[in-house]
């Protein structure tokens, strides 16, 4: 049968859920849980309603209080533990959230279409200027670039490099017909030698 509690190898304490395993885990570093069939004591005050989990935690209780009467609700509370989907603690994944955001991005300048870039610089753009603009105008012409900075020239920051995440996917122009063609062809010869030996099947 399922076990009714854990019981931690380091120091005999019985506990009623992996939540509460985990718990006492993290305020202990006890990492020794065993399944237990026996339920954790759950005795409960007459007099006030303090639920005791140990026969010494009673015994305590009446010397401090002088409340005698204890009703034996182990049975009630008893659940059997269920190991296969213990929940992550809501805390922890909040930790991984935040780690994951706060780690400090490496910002790069954008990559853009070096020719263009040439070409704007030498038109008396800035460097920062011109990258600016084929950056944001899709890094796709010069007359893009152009309109960009036309509409942008009143900028605070046109003249400072912009800045994008290091693994950003450089924002490249598609492929001209010219490019595909010869891609392919790379592709033929790549695929040649295999196709002589019978090992790709068409
Ligand atoms: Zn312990
Ligand atoms: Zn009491």
């Amino acid at each position: 049968m399922a076990g009714l509690s854990l019981r931690c190898g380091d120091c005999g304490v019985q506990l009623r859920s992996v939540e509460e395993a985990q718990a006492h885990a993290e305020a202990t570093s006890h990492t020794n849980f065993a399944e237990s069939t026996e339920a954790v004591l759950n005795l409960v005050c007459a007099d006030c309603g303090k639920p005791c989990r140990s026969q010494t935690e009673v015994d305590l209780h009446k010397k401090r209080t002088g409340h005698a009467e204890f009703t034996d609700k182990t049975m009630e509370a008893a659940k059997p533990i269920d190991l296969e989907a213990p929940p992550k603690p809501a805390s922890e994944a909040m930790d991984v959230d935040a780690s994951g955001s706060a780690e400090p991005q490496e910002l790069v300048s954008p990559e853009v279409n070096k020719e263009m870039l040439g070409e704007l610089e030498s038109m008396g753009f800035s460097t920062a200027r011109a990258t600016r603009a084929l950056h944001f105008s899709g890094n796709s012409t010069i007359e893009g670039a152009i309109n960009w900075l036309s509409e942008h020239q009143e900028d605070p920051d046109i003249d400072e490099m912009p800045m994008v995440p290091a693994n950003t996917v450089a924002n490249k122009p598609s492929l001209t017909e010219e490019e595909k063609k010869i891609k392919a062809q790379e592709l033929r010869c790549f695929y040649k030698p295999f196709m002589n030996h019978g090992l790709v099947v068409k």
